[in-house]
């Protein structure tokens, strides 16, 4: 089939390893190995409704970098299933040292309608579905609504950002997150307001405990 909007991809955006160069693939074994994963890392941040976010990566990696925007901001969907082995690797490792890493369900931070449609997927859904999969844990897709498009957060203040996300989301359905311990996932966490506002959601309609999980945290220093 004729896939014009494929085609316009391939013609802008070649296939290549994003870090070593090499054809027909945008993060070849070799590279995505070399992406540095936070075994270590404890939860932080956290607020009434959220029990603490997990970030799985350094976000000041150069291929880590290029293959989150090329991800998000490029549309290259294909690299969503790469960049959830780096969510996959990590918590691989964390139940291997702890009971704690098992979840009733995993959610993922929506999209408005819209925006989903003018991306052609949600790049949390791609990440939450694959590390579902992976651990045989049970996603709800669309647990999550987001009802409007909110103003960018970019170059808000952390009060602001809580602010102008507050009252954004709400449940498909209330029954489902009843007395769950939820993983809620989202690509890249800045001052954490948006995971905070969903997990106030979900903590409204009974949920036990929401955790959140990014592959990494732009706020880094
Ligand atoms: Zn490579």
């Amino acid at each position: 089939m004729f896939n014009l909007k494929k085609l316009v991809l391939d013609l802008l955006f070649p296939i290549e390893c994003l870090g070593c160069g090499q054809p027909k693939i945008w993060l070849c074994e070799f590279c995505r190995q070399q992406i540095k994963i936070n075994f270590l890392s404890r939860a932080h941040l956290s607020s009434r409704s959220l029990s603490g976010i997990f970030v799985a990566a350094d976000y000041h990696q150069p291929t880590l970098l290029k293959a989150i925007h090329h991800f998000k901001y490029n549309f290259i969907a294909d690299l969503g299933v790469i960049l959830a082995g780096i969510l996959i690797e990590f918590l691989k490792n964390q139940i291997e040292k702890s009971d704690f890493f098992n979840f009733d369900l995993i959610a993922a931070v929506p999209l408005t309608k819209k925006r989903k449609l003018w991306r052609g997927f949600n790049q949390s859904e791609i990440l939450a579905k694959t590390v579902a999969i992976n651990f045989n844990w049970t996603y709800s897709s669309g647990l999550l609504i987001k009802k409007y498009q909110t103003k960018p957060q970019v170059g808000l203040s952390a009060q602001q950002r809580l602010m102008n996300i507050t009252g954004a989301f709400k449940l498909d359905n209330q029954a489902k997150v009843k007395g769950k311990k939820i993983l809620l996932i989202d690509d890249v966490m800045t001052t954490g307001a948006t995971l905070s506002e969903c997990a106030k959601v979900l903590r409204q309609a009974g949920a036990k405990e929401v955790w959140g999980l990014v592959i990494a945290s732009d706020q880094d220093s």
